[in-house]
């Protein structure tokens, strides 16, 4: 069963439960049994403390005269922020559920930029997700339609400016993969450099007539053209670009009304692109997103950082995965004593 809204409030009303729930599914980081790096014969151990309010739990060494702590949130997406592990959690889930910004926060009484801040922490873990995948598109036997599209209000007081900010992107046929970004201009050695950053050689590429668009013959794909100013499926080669038509609009769907900052743009496409691919047909859209959290924030690489390599007694077998981002960890060490 995917977990549920109640499943998160019944989690947390206890919070010994929640954490442990949570360590367990290694969003936070699990020191259990291992040897303390400080006094080296101390073993670590998750034990009640109310210096820490929020969170009621710390890691604690076993050895008296060395007392170690160390933050159950050292590592971890909900380090070094305020609010409760209970409200980060239920935000996490709304955002995968995409709830409105209005809704949580009647639901959580949170200050509204609060909410703003963590629905753009969770589209940053998007962003940081595919800069790690960083999988090209396509390949032989592949189509991948390609276009620009404008995205943003025409304005039309104050001489007909325009605004707005142009986007580029690609879809392969019969896939969940794509890519979009901004582009500060549509020339050729923009739309070119994208192309080849993104997409397999090989690929049969189906685009506009846009004339960037001409060198790709030479580029190692097949190119194919429709001509938009007179048929939306070209007669002889069958070309068009129906799927990214229909992917625009689905994207422009997804932005915000209202309030959507340009720089903010590039973290909207990664959104689109995470939940198209990973959460909109996942059997449990939350623990999916939680794992790709994990990848960004991975609290147990900083087991080794925090205990010691000299064995006591048989050590327990550490799983240890190599971080996407790699944490400033001496700025984040300062803060695990309080
Ligand atoms: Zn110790």
């Amino acid at each position: 069963m995917p977990v549920k809204l109640k499943d998160i409030y019944q989690k947390s009303a206890d919070l010994t439960c929640l954490i442990q729930w949570l360590i367990g599914l290694n969003v936070l980081i699990d020191l259990n049994g291992e040897t303390c790096k400080s006094c080296e014969t101390g073993k670590f151990g998750l034990r009640k403390d109310s210096s820490y309010s929020r969170d009621e739990h710390v890691w604690r060494c076993s050895n008296k005269k060395c007392h170690k702590k160390v933050s159950v949130r050292v590592g971890s997406w909900f380090e070094n922020h305020k609010l409760t592990l209970e409200k980060i959690l239920l935000i996490t889930y709304f955002w995968v559920y995409q709830v409105s910004e209005l809704f949580v926060r009647h639901e959580l009484e949170i200050a509204c930029q609060t909410i703003v801040d963590w629905y753009n922490f969770a589209r940053e873990v998007c962003t940081c997700v595919l800069e790690k995948e960083s999988e090209k598109i396509g390949g032989e036997g592949k189509v991948v339609e390609i276009e620009e599209s404008k995205f943003g209000k025409r304005k039309f007081h104050k001489g007909r400016k325009v605004e707005g900010v142009w986007v580029f992107g690609g879809i392969e046929r019969g896939s969940k993969k794509c890519f979009f970004t901004t582009v500060t201009d549509r020339s050729r050695e923009t739309l070119l450099g994208i192309i080849k950053q993104n997409i397999l050689p090989g690929t049969t590429i189906i685009s506009d007539c846009w004339k960037a668009y001409d060198i790709l013959d030479q580029e190692g794909f097949d190119h194919l053209k429709v001509n938009h100013s007179l048929h939306f499926v070209d007669p002889t080669t069958g070309a068009h670009t129906n799927t990214i038509e229909s992917t625009w609009r689905a994207l422009k769907k997804s932005l915000p009304v209202s309030g959507t900052v340009k720089s903010l743009y590039d973290t909207y496409f990664s959104q689109y692109c995470i939940r198209k691919k990973y959460l909109k047909d996942s059997s449990d859209p939350f623990l999916k997103f939680l794992e790709l959290i994990k990848s960004v924030y991975n609290p147990q690489i900083l087991i080794p950082q925090l205990t010691s390599d000299k064995p006591t007694s048989p050590k327990k077998q550490r799983h240890v995965l190599l971080p996407i981002l790699s944490p400033n960890i001496n700025d984040s060490m300062d803060d695990f004593d309080i």
